[in-house]
């Protein structure tokens, strides 16, 4: 019985709320909610620059991404292993800088150094998602975004009274 249920599935998802059929995926809203914008400043930083520039100021380009409100709250969930890397890593270059630094001096080989550099950063990262892994609940933080992730996948927002229908 269950698998026929499945099968019937209609074709045309409706809103669980109102039965509109404007809903949309929220992968579709979050990707049409985000936008990349060009930007470029010019500053006079604090610090003297002259040397470089002429007039002292330093312009400044780049691109940042927006989001709208909606497209935020329709955003994927954040993978946590990438947040424990991300965490780890500024130790990682410090702890890699200092030791592939001093062995790279006292053996005087510069590609020796960035091998102990790459070597201490790995063992860094490794380790901490490591010990977050088996100490801090990772398995279950891991657990938890793949299944946030799954309901995320299918997750349908109604534009027209706003309600989340979820679809398994
Ligand atoms: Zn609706």
């Amino acid at each position: 019985m269950q698998a026929l249920g499945k099968s019937q599935r209609s074709e045309c998802m409706l809103c669980a709320h109102c039965n509109s059929e404007n809903i949309k995926r929220f992968s579709v809203v979050c990707e049409e909610g985000t936008s990349t914008e060009n930007f470029s400043a010019t500053s006079k930083p604090v610090w003297n620059t002259k040397p470089f520039s002429p007039l002292g100021k330093q312009k400044m380009q780049g691109t940042r991404t927006v989001k709208t409100d909606l497209a935020k709250r329709c955003s994927p969930p954040a993978d946590p292993e990438y947040g424990v890397l991300y965490m780890a890593a500024f130790p990682g270059i410090i702890l890699g800088g200092y030791f592939g630094f001093s062995s790279g001096i006292s053996w005087n080989s510069f590609w020796l150094g960035l091998i102990v550099f790459a070597a201490v950063l790995a063992i860094v990262l490794f380790g901490a998602v490591f010990l977050w892994k088996k100490f801090l609940n990772g398995n279950k933080s891991i657990a938890n975004y793949r299944a946030s992730l799954e309901n995320w996948q299918h997750s349908w927002y109604c534009s027209k009274c706003g309600g989340v229908t979820v679809s398994k």
